[in-house]
């Protein structure tokens, strides 16, 4: 594990034994210990408590650390440590839920913190000797690769109906599968998801996208009509093939980028249909941009106007003015490849930017102050227009030195 990790790790064993010696039991909780067990690299660190955050703040106080109230009403107090924040949670039990949110009372029992987490395997807990204390089973599951409820399905997903998602988000992220039954009892509990709050579905569908196991978690979020409950934009009938499903599976292709996919397969082209659907699910402004230029993009490559390798190379500038340094490939390739009717000008388009992507990323030589001296334009419209000209001109290649541009403009005014 990367020293980085480590460094997180040390932070959070060090917050444990603190608390552990002033006589209160602490354990690593949840995901952290899944992912340690995993062999993979933990998001965060959460630690478990009997201290309650009044407690966890005056304790830290007199060791002079900072802590953030970050979520004292159920429990949570963020410790700030040279890798990070930590989060430090006091053990809670439910006393009542209304599938939304569950009102928690603290409680002193690890067992009772475990029965309510979501899943088995994120349900454990890790001591600062590397013991982990299993009460449901998870160590079990996540040796067979099982996603398991912690006690009933339906009663679990009736307290947060979140829950939902969270199963389908882990099944593409680490490939673990529930069984049948589970799956029967989703199906059934679906539409509890209308009132989970949007934000928190986008998170989880964020999440979900980034999977390894994407194109088999999507079909079962179809087969069992999840997916209609949360994206009824989308038919899921014009879903891509499998084959290209895998291609854009476990890929550093943002959430958005699969969205984009799933609309565009669908026959949504159109960027205010985009723009509208990407304001419903409370995306930040700038993936809306990029799902509306996703539509954009696919216009041009249709109207295939692109003559000149200038032409080819203001495309990939548009697509990295809207998502970024390298978009066209990670971002915007992989997706609107995966179209025929786009393919063929695509390559040509990344072709040309193997080739001559160097002058997008050379400066000029020529600003608007040498044009406008040696041409004797004003600032303004018409300059600018000639600046363009000239960029576009750079980029095909017809001049590269000072004297070459400035005698290229004259000789095409
Ligand atoms: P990630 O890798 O995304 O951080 P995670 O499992 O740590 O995954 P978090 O959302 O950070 O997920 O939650 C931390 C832990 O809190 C979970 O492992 C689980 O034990 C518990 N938890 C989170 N959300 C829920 C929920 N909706 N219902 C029950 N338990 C939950
Ligand atoms: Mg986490």
């Amino acid at each position: 594990m990367s020293s980085a990790n480590d460094r997180r790790y040390q932070d959070a064993l060090k917050a444990m034994e603190s608390l552990e010696q002033a006589g209160f039991a602490t354990r690593l909780a949840g995901g952290c210990v899944r992912d340690r067990l995993l062999g993979k690299l933990p998001y965060d660190y959460d630690l478990a408590t009997v201290a309650r955050p009044e407690e966890v703040m005056a304790h830290f106080r007199a060791k002079k650390l900072s802590t953030v109230p970050t979520g004292a009403d159920h429990g949570t107090i963020t410790l700030v440590t040279p890798s990070g924040p930590i989060e430090i949670t006091t053990l809670r039990k439910d006393v009542a839920t209304d599938g939304r949110r569950a009102e928690v009372a603290f409680g002193s029992s690890f067992a009772e913190d475990a029965a309510r987490r979501d899943f088995t395997i994120n349900a454990l807990f890790e001591d600062s000797q590397g013991r982990i204390d299993d009460y449901v089973g998870g160590q079990d599951d996540l040796k067979r690769g099982v996603l398991r409820f912690v006690g009933d399905p339906t009663t679990r997903m009736r307290e947060d109906y979140l829950r939902i998602l969270r199963l389908f988000r882990f099944w593409s992220t680490l490939g673990f599968r529930p069984d049948a039954a589970t799956l029967a009892a989703v199906a059934d509990a679906k539409d509890g998801l209308k009132v989970i709050s949007q934000e928190r579905v986008t998170q989880e569908w964020t999440k979900m996208a980034a999977g390894k196991c994407l194109a088999e978690a999507l079909q079962a979020m179809i087969s069992g009509g999840v997916f209609a409950t949360i994206l009824p934009e989308v038919s899921p009938c014009t879903m891509p093939a499998t084959a290209e499903l895998l291609k854009w599976q476990g890929t550093t292709l943002p959430a958005v980028g699969v969205l984009a996919g799933l609309c565009l397969s669908d026959g949504i082209h159109d960027a205010k249909r985009l723009q509208k659907l990407a304001e419903r699910m409370r995306m930040s402004r700038s993936d809306a941009r990029t799902l509306a230029h996703f539509a954009q993009a696919r216009d041009a490559l249709i109207a295939a106007k692109f003559k000149e390798t200038a032409d080819k190379l203001e495309f990939v500038d548009s697509c990295e003015q809207v998502a970024g340094q390298g978009s066209l490939s990670k971002l915007f390739a992989p997706v609107l490849g995966t179209f025929a009717e786009c393919r063929q000008m695509l390559s040509e388009i990344q072709g040309a930017e193997m080739q001559f992507g160097h002058r997008r990323h050379a400066v000029m030589p020529i600003n608007g102050k040498d044009l406008a001296k040696a041409s004797g334009l004003l600032q303004g419209p018409e300059l600018g227009r000639q600046l363009l000209r000239l960029k576009r001109a750079f980029y095909n290649g017809d001049w590269q030195t000072k004297e070459e541009g400035l005698h290229w403009i004259k000789s095409t005014f």
